[in-house]
């Protein structure tokens, strides 16, 4: 890679949200260099490993085109796929759907990707931070200076495009888990209640071990730190532990405007998980996409950047509208005292809150 090179789209971070940016801008041919801080890209692990699969996707998400062509998650990085959720009350009540969800290796799908990406022609530079970014000039740490059209914020919830040139806050929700060896269930499971005030936590079988975590709002934690909720948590079940992370999620829902001259931000710097669910690498992968067609157009047809936003409105608004309501009722509820929310989970109310947690709408005579 020639360092004096100009390329017509740097991409700062190779997660899901900036490595499927760089695959459709290079697909359509412009010339893209990804930046990211680690080596590999994709590591230490902090994730869950949770994506819905593709059908579930297209139902979650109906306004969103192609679905198997963005997500394309190679059988390698797939360590289990499970057809049950459990929703589980603090008295262990569980209310069961039919839900298949792929249990990833995380590291070997976000590998994948930017494998993708590179095999579609983007350039990549690992294990280098981006320190500053002026107009269209990118500085990384040591001291390389690169030049771009458009510069793509993707560094996640503590992008620097977003922290220097954004006002707007998220709430950012700490979370912490662990891969425990040994068979914990069979299902995905979200528990909710005080085990986690104002969040949820969750089990996730994978092979022969298990992804075991959880997500707090302190604000309503009782002075207690995460930490002694997750040893809690995590420590009622057996096994040795392979792995420990921890991470932040944004909770809040995608922030007012993704764009600010020649600068996009997408995934996690954008606000792009869905609060109801947590779901944030397949949302910044649709983000991704959207974001590279829309730059595209813009530096080829001169069209606004601001096109992003708007497809991104006609793809995702209303999910996003529906998952931040249902976030808000659920932080009220799961604040209350745990019988309350025993009482509230019940046969009768089963199929409200199934819709609550995949963003549809409560009442709906599409089923
Ligand atoms: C503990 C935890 C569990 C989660 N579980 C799930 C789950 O089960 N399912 C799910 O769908 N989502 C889950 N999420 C959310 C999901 O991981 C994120 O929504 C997703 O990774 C967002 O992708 P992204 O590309 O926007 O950001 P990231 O994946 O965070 O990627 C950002 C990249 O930018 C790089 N970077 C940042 N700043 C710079 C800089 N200045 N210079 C160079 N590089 C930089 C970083 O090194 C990083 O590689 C979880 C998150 C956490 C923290």
């Amino acid at each position: 890679m020639n360092p004096s090179k100009e390329y017509e789209v740097i991409v700062i971070g190779g997660g899901p949200a900036g490595s499927t940016t760089a695959l459709y801008l290079a697909k359509r041919g412009l010339s893209v260099l990804v930046v990211d801080g680690r080596d590999p890209i994709g590591t230490p692990l902090q994730c869950g490993e949770l994506v819905p699969s593709n059908d579930e996707m297209k139902r979650l998400c109906p306004d969103v085109p192609d679905v198997d062509d963005l997500f394309q998650t190679p059988e390698h990085a797939v360590c289990r796929i499970v057809p049950e959720m459990h929703l589980v009350t603090p008295s262990g009540k569980r209310l069961k759907y039919n839900f298949e969800g792929l249990v990833l290796d995380r590291v070997a799908h976000d590998e994948a990707l930017v494998d993708r990406a590179k095999r579609a022609g983007a350039e990549y530079l690992v294990g280098t931070r981006v320190n500053k970014v002026e107009e269209n000039t990118v500085t990384l740490k040591d001291g390389r200076e690169f030049q771009a059209s458009v510069v793509v914020g993707a560094g996640g919830h503590q992008d620097i495009i977003r922290r220097d040139l954004w006002t707007e806050n998220s709430v950012n929700i700490p979370v912490k888990f662990e891969i425990k060896d040994g068979v914990h269930t069979e299902a995905l499971e979200l528990h909710f209640g005080s085990v986690a005030p104002g969040g949820y936590a969750w089990v996730f079988p994978k092979d022969g071990c298990s992804n075991i975590g959880l997500g707090i709002q302190s604000k309503y934690a009782k002075g207690a730190s995460l930490n002694s909720y997750a040893k809690k948590f995590i420590g009622s079940y057996s096994g040795e532990t392979r792995f420990r992370g921890n991470g932040a999620l944004p909770m809040s829902g995608t922030i007012s405007s993704f764009t600010k001259e020649n600068y996009v931000l997408v995934g996690d710097a954008a606000g792009m998980v869905l609060p109801s669910n947590g779901a944030g690498i397949t949302i910044a992968m649709i983000g991704g996409r959207i974001a590279a067609n829309s730059i595209a157009d813009h530096i080829e047809h001169g069209l606004p950047l601001k096109t992003y936003e708007a497809e991104w409105n006609r793809q995702m608004g209303a999910v996003m509208a529906r998952s931040k309501r249902a976030f808000g009722l659920g932080s009220i509820l799961f604040r209350l005292p745990d019988w309350i929310v025993d009482l509230v989970f019940n046969p009768l109310t089963k199929p409200f809150i199934w819709r609550a947690v995949t963003c549809r709408p409560l009442f709906s005579l599409r089923g």
